[in-house]
């Protein structure tokens, strides 16, 4: 990103609401508004009209200057809440013109700065959140990118209808996770959201409007999915929808060896003997990370049969003395860990720092690499978070920049870290592990699933997209030739 004295002067004259144009006055340093008209005699850069809003003010800089890391911290000069797609096109442009760079946020989920932007420009998508039609017959749903899936689920489930994959969390937006990829228990049925796409509408970097998909403009449907907001700008997404269960059977089954709980795992993610299988490791009383739980979840009607223990048990080495199960409602069962959430928020633990792991694993490897990694986590290391294990099925997964490691049953293995945020040397210390682990996932194959905070340089990440760097490359020649779009990432 050029750095130039013509970009400074436009971040000292952003501007306007309305017929008002707002300027920032260098002597002052505080912003002033001039009546429209007498923006560009007064030498302020004239910002388009919008239907929205461009905001400065302190509060909503600083919340764009953090995200769900409280690690990394960018303040941006302004940001845009779109009162329409003209309105994200229109604030592109104009940061195309003054090479002022752009990120968009969804719900600032991401850990490590990934939505943040020094200098620049943050389109905050919350307010691009139609969802619809839907009606009991649709296939698909068309949703604004700000959309969260809740809002989709609830949508859907209206009709009986559900897409078929969910991150664990609902609170995301639809751009923030076909951005990265959005992975769930479900994954091993249906590959990751990103998978579960059929068509976008983005805005690029050029600023150009333009509807996407597998047959139309191919080359930015491909480089915008799992493509970390790079060539452009998710403004709307239409996404497969399926039959939902009215209720869900839910397992949580103990194990006490590594290598016996990912080999029943894989078992049932190659039978697809459930619709849903996921996994947790958690520390003993001595510490000691090996306290396993497989998560498993069969759908019943009108979704599947109805759930039937012994034909979805069979042959599992768990600890029958320990199994806990549920039935619950469908929605119950998606938004599980809203209860939790609402316990770390009123403990305070929601705004800790989290410099969250987060890698997929070959499969081949994953005993070995997991019970290293395991081996030496402590109690401290992870804090009130939590570790994931689980597998999926590479053969589901098809969008090519959702990188995997090459193997049938990649499991994806996270640490999801929590720790106070003022402790910067604790901070410094989880970082520079989640950097040794990616470094013994990759000496195997493995890669990150690019959520978390792991120091990444640039050359990491043409290792990471591998064969699928040259088309990303071409894509943000083509698509962001100016390159202003989520520097926060840090992949050009
Ligand atoms: C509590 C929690 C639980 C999670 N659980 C899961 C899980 O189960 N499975 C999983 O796969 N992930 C999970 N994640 C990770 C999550 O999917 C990603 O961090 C996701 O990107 C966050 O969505 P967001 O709306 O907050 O995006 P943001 O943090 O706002 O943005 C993330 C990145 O996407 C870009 N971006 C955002 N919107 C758009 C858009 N409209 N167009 C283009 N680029 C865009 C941003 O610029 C940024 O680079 C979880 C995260 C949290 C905090």
């Amino acid at each position: 990103m050029p750095h130039t004295p013509s970009r400074r002067a436009v971040l000292r004259g952003v501007a306007i609401t309305g017929a008002v144009v707002m300027g920032f006055d260098t002597g002052t340093r505080s912003w002033a508004t001039t009546a429209s008209g007498s923006g560009s005699g007064s030498g302020l850069a004239r910002v388009p009209a919008l239907d929205g809003t461009l905001v400065m003010d302190d509060a909503s800089l600083s919340a764009a200057s953090d995200d769900y890391g409280h690690i990394v911290h960018r303040r941006p000069v302004a940001v845009l809440r779109p009162g329409s797609v003209r309105d994200v096109v229109a604030m592109v442009r104009f940061c195309n013109t003054h090479r002022l760079p752009v990120a968009p946020r969804g719900q600032g989920h991401a850990t490590n700065g990934q939505a943040q932007v020094e200098g620049g420009l943050v389109v905050e998508t919350a307010t691009l959140a139609d969802i619809g039609p839907v009606g009991p017959h649709s296939t698909t749903v068309t949703v604004g990118a700000g959309a969260r899936w809740s809002e989709v689920a609830e949508a859907a489930l209206a009709h009986g209808l559900t897409p078929p994959v969910f991150t664990d969390y609902l609170e995301l937006s639809v751009g923030g996770t076909l951005s990265v990829g959005g992975f769930g228990g479900m994954t091993h049925r249906h590959g990751a959201q990103v998978d579960n796409v059929t068509g976008l509408q983005v805005v690029t970097g050029a600023g150009e409007f333009t509807d996407c998909s597998p047959t139309r403009h191919p080359d930015l449907f491909h480089a915008v999915l799992a493509g970390l907001g790079q060539c452009a700008i998710v403004v709307g997404a239409t996404l497969r929808l399926v039959r939902a269960p009215e209720t869900v059977r839910h397992y949580l089954l103990p194990y006490d060896d590594l290598e016996t709980f990912l080999d029943d795992q894989r078992l049932l993610v190659q039978e697809e003997r459930f619709a849903y299988v996921e996994g947790q490791v958690s520390a003993d009383a001595d510490g000691v990370f090996r306290v396993l739980t497989l998560e498993a979840a069969a759908y019943g009607p009108p979704a599947g049969p109805a759930p039937d223990d012994a034909v979805l048990l069979r042959g599992l080495r768990h600890d029958p003395a320990g199994v806990e199960r549920t039935d619950r409602p469908y929605y119950d069962f998606l938004d599980r860990i809203a209860p939790s959430v609402e316990a770390l928020k009123k403990a305070g633990l929601w705004t800790y720092a989290h410099p969250w792991l987060n890698l997929l694993l070959p499969g081949r490897a994953a005993a070995a690499v997991t019970g290293d990694l395991l081996d030496a986590l402590t109690p401290g290391d992870v804090g009130p978070g939590i570790v994931l294990v689980y597998p999926v099925l590479r053969e589901r997964l098809t969008t090519p920049l959702l990188r995997t490691p090459d193997d049938p049953v990649p499991y994806l293995f996270a640490v999801l870290r929590t720790t106070p945020p003022e402790d910067t040397a604790t901070v410094d210390r989880l970082l520079a592990a989640n950097r040794s682990a990616y470094e013994a996932a990759a000496a195997v194959g493995g890669t990150q699933y690019p959520v978390g905070s792991i120091p990444f340089t640039r050359a990491d990440w043409r290792t990471h997209f591998g064969s699928a760097w040259p088309r990303l490359a071409a894509a943000k020649r083509s698509y962001d030739p100016c390159g202003i779009l989520v520097p926060g990432q840090g992949v050009f």
